[in-house]
């Protein structure tokens, strides 16, 4: 049974943001630039191995999660989680393309691209084995005691894997039907209860909001983000406030709303929280009152009362 369905990383759009928000010639831009095409390829990878798992039917109770974002000694985020009876599955999916060969000592991943081209990657198996470790301590902060499998999957076929590890299942997304129903060559550990009591903790202790805000991810200088509403049609930054109505003085826009994508940036990229004088600044209005007026009208948790007020998106 799927518990949270395939979607699109938020890290990606805020990346995404943050692009349009940074001046080209930023030293930091290029790195931002390559990793949302990694991403991108990544989520390509993610979207059809998760199709898979959707039209799955295991005989036995499980549980699928798609991208859960736990906290232990660290913040780690895993691709797939699966809960069943035969303990806790890790899924690392990945979509890297040509011939690949895993190398030991030091380990990482060196892929030959049809055209020659050589890269070499993080090792996978050396993250999956990271991960196997964190989710155990997770389990065990929360007093479970619970088995942690785990397998590295290529989402498609263009992916030719030429020399394996010994130290990793790896897989083709179409043998993962098969490695899941090969559980059941070891007894059962969890009761459905159990099963369901651990679904609970999962989605509660899910936090996808941990990446942000990108800033403090990317060690960027908040100062250095580009301030001021952005046109939903055209993009320009810088929207000015005309009576009831942003204006966009390059494509001639007027759009009431047009602040509340703004201001969802300023969270995902910025702070955590916003205070009317911050509201203003990234807004570019000049009245407190106005301010304050969207402040409270934008769906947002108010934190602290008067001069210490500040706000935090919702979850
Ligand atoms: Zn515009």
């Amino acid at each position: 049974m799927i518990i949270k369905k395939y979607s699109d990383s938020v890290h990606l759009e805020a990346m995404e943001l943050l692009t349009r928000r940074l001046p080209s010639k930023h030293p930091i831009y290029h790195k931002i630039f390559t990793e949302i095409q990694t991403t991108r390829a990544g989520d390509y990878g993610e979207r059809i191995v998760f199709r898979e798992l959707e039209r799955m039917q295991l005989p036995f109770k499980y549980f699928v999660f798609h991208r859960v974002m736990l906290r232990t000694e660290k913040v780690f985020e895993m691709d797939v989680l699966l809960l069943t009876p035969y303990g806790a599955i890790i899924l690392e999916i990945k979509n890297i393309t040509g011939k690949l060969e895993f190398q030991e000592n030091p380990s990482q991943l060196i892929q030959t691209r049809d055209s020659g081209e050589i890269n070499n990657y993080p090792c996978p198996v050396i993250q999956l084995t990271e991960y196997k470790y964190l989710l155990s301590k997770f389990f065990s902060k929360h007093n479970f005691s619970i088995p942690v499998q785990g397998a590295i999957v290529f989402a498609t076929r263009k992916s030719f894997v030429k020399t394996t590890s010994s130290k990793a299942t790896i897989l083709y997304r179409n043998e993962i039907h098969s490695y899941l129903r090969n559980l059941q060559s070891h007894s059962p550990i969890l009761k459905n209860s159990q099963i369901d009591l651990l679904k609970n903790l999962i989605l509660k202790e899910n936090s996808p909001f941990s990446y942000f805000p990108l800033t403090k991810h990317f060690f960027i200088d908040v100062s250095d983000i580009i301030q001021g509403v952005a046109c939903p049609n055209c993009g320009h930054i810088g929207m000015q406030k005309i009576k009831k109505k942003w204006y966009c003085i390059q494509c001639h826009l007027k759009d009431s709303k047009a602040h509340k994508e703004s201001l969802r940036t300023y969270f995902l990229l910025c702070n955590k929280y916003i205070t009317n004088k911050a509201c203003r600044e990234f807004l570019q209005l000049n009245s407190r009152y106005e301010a304050k007026r969207i402040l409270i009208n934008s769906n947002l948790i108010k934190i602290g009362e008067k001069k210490s007020t500040k706000y935090t998106m919702k979850l």
